[in-house]
Order: C-alpha cells, then structure tokens, then sequence
C-alpha cells in the first residue's frame, strides 16, 4: 500500500508546467511555471507554515497544547492551521479587511478563530493587524506569535524545499526566476539558493504599485509616505521584513492592480491554471518584460495560490465591472 500518514507529508513537490499560450505566440523564452495550488492547502505557504513550527518546536517557543497566533491573509494561515489540526495546537489568526471573505470562511472551516482588523491605518497603529497580532499573543497564555514576516524559518524552508525542487526539476537549466514578493520568504530563501549554484541566474521580484519594496530595493530608503493603499493581494509591502536579502534580487517589477487581476483570468481560461491575483500579477510582469528575454532563457514563474480564494473578486464579472477593469 502506498499512503500518506498524513495530509502533512503531501507538501511539496509540485508540478513545473510549460506556459503555452497566455504569453503570447511571440514570447522569446521558455517559461515554466512552478505550480504551488497542488500542495494540500492550496498554496507555497504550506511549506513555510510547517517549517516555522517546526522550528518552534525544537526550540522550545510552542509547547504541547499551545495557541498559534499570527497575521495572516489566509494562504500562511491555511498551512499553519493544517500542521495544528496534525499536531494538537488552537490557532488564532488575526487579518484585515482587504481579503477575501472566502479566506477567512476556509480557516474557520479549518478550526481556526479569525480576527479582522481595519486595512486603511499604519502597520504601528494600535488597530492594524501586526499591532492586534502581537497583543493577542501577550494576552493569551501558552500561546506563540509567528510573525511570518520576520522569522527567517519562513524564507529557510524555500531555501531547502521550493528551490531545490526547482533546481532539479530544471536540471540546473534556469536562467531567470520570477515571483511574487510579500514577506520576501519566497524570493530571498530561493534567489538565495539559485545564487549559490549560479550568480547568474536573475532573481525578479515581483511587487505592486503603492507598495515601497521596489524603492528600497533601488535606493536603500524606506518613504513610508509613498505608500499607499492597493487591491492587489499577497505581494507587496509597506514594511521591510526581517526576511528579505536584497542582495540576492536583482530586479523588482511593478504591475497594477488591473493587470493582475486580468493576467490572472487569462491564466485560467487560456492555460487551465486557476490561479490567485498574484500568480497573474507574475504573468504580467513577464509580458511587460517580454524584451529582455532571449530564446536561449529558462524563466521559472511561482504562482502561489490556488484561484478559488478570488472567486468573489477578480473572478467574479461584476466586482471587475465595478472597478472599470472589464467592458460589458
Ligand atoms: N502571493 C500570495 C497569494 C501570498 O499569499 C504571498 C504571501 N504574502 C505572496 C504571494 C508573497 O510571498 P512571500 O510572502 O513569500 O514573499
């Protein structure tokens, strides 16, 4: 018999799958995308999510019975939720009120408790999700705030499980790698890898207009004024976590809410990659890139999240009416 002992040990080794169409017929390079909605919950997070416990564990920070407190959209929660359903652990999880009700609806169902806070004030005003997070893990006795964006397990588990996994299944062939950023885990802990194995190998970040990460990127300097509020969800920061190096990313792409929203449809109807808001914002990076790639290049695109998560938003006709992104 061949079985899993438990949803746990399906995570990971997800398909690389040829993009044929949504690029267009005239995109110079060959462009695989790492498919991440086949881990168990859905998303990239799964692995980050199991690794920081993980951590936790073996040091100490969550104990036997403990409460796992964290803000998250949902993607990091869904893994968190589903190693604590596994491993005996109450989770908390605390969110705003950009994200989709679908995403708090499926933590609930995975046992979690969900807290939603406003969206529109500063990451250090008393009511945003980070300042909530972190009073509910004072307050809360055996409990154990994670804190995603800082605790560098997150980008650790990329650097031993997405990006080997990438590296084999290219053959060490990749030229280009292309991925959203938020927490910067993904990109950090895989550029950090594909760039000890080749420095070459050109690491893209993939960011939002309103968020600053591509400015700091590009001059060192945090204007937490030129921050603003975006639609677009998962990528983008108005924080520098603890978990990027920029060191190893050589390039951040913005995209508008618009276009992602669009790439994201096409993905589906053209591919049959159903696919979240910023898988297609990747996609639109890589057509506004289109120049810069040559038919020799191996471009590796991560699409984080399953598109189920959306269906209220940028795939449903009438929210995309409202915004004025589709005409009638
Ligand atoms: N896309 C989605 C849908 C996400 O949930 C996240 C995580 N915030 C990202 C992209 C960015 O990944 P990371 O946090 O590893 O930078």
């Amino acid at each position: 018999m061949r079985y899993a002992e438990n949803i746990l040990e399906t995570i990971g080794n997800t398909p690389l799958i040829k993009l044929n169409k949504v690029l267009g017929d005239d995109f110079p390079a060959l462009v695989l995308a790492k498919v991440e909605t086949f881990n168990p919950g859905h998303s990239v997070k799964d692995r980050m999510a199991l690794k920081m416990i993980e951590d936790a564990e073996k040091d100490g920070r969550l104990k036997a019975g403990g409460t796992i407190i964290e803000g998250t959209s949902g993607n990091t929660g869904m893994g968190l939720a589903l190693a604590a359903i596994v491993k005996g652990y109450h989770c908390i999880f605390v969110t705003n009120s950009k994200q989709s009700k679908e995403k708090c609806d499926i933590l609930r169902a995975m046992g979690a408790e969900v807290v939603v806070c406003p969206t529109d004030v500063t990451a250090d005003d008393p009511r945003s999700y980070y300042s909530v997070s972190k009073s509910l893990s004072e307050s809360t006795p055996n409990s154990w705030y994670v804190n995603q964006y800082d605790n560098l397990s997150n980008r650790q588990a990329h650097y031993e499980s997405t990006a080997p996994e990438i590296w084999d299944q290219t053959e060490g062939k990749l030229t280009h790698f292309v991925v959203g950023a938020g927490t910067g885990g993904t990109i950090t802990g895989c550029g950090r890898f594909f760039k000890e194995k080749n420095k070459d190998i050109q690491i893209i970040g993939v960011d939002t207009f309103g968020s600053i990460l591509k400015e700091y990127h590009e001059t060192g300097q945090i204007h937490l004024d030129h921050a603003y509020t975006y639609i677009t969800e998962g990528i983008g920061e108005d924080i520098i976590p603890e978990n990027y190096d920029m060191s190893v990313i050589d390039h951040f792409e913005k995209v508008t809410d618009k276009d992602g929203a669009l790439y994201a449809r096409k993905l589906a109807k053209m591919e049959g990659i159903f696919c979240g808001y910023s898988a297609g914002s990747a996609i639109a990076a890589l057509v506004q890139m289109k120049e810069t790639f040559n038919s020799t290049d191996v471009v590796v695109v991560l699409l984080h999240d399953h598109g189920s998560r959306y269906v209220g938003k940028i795939y449903n006709d009438e929210w995309m009416k409202q915004q004025g992104w589709l005409e009638d």
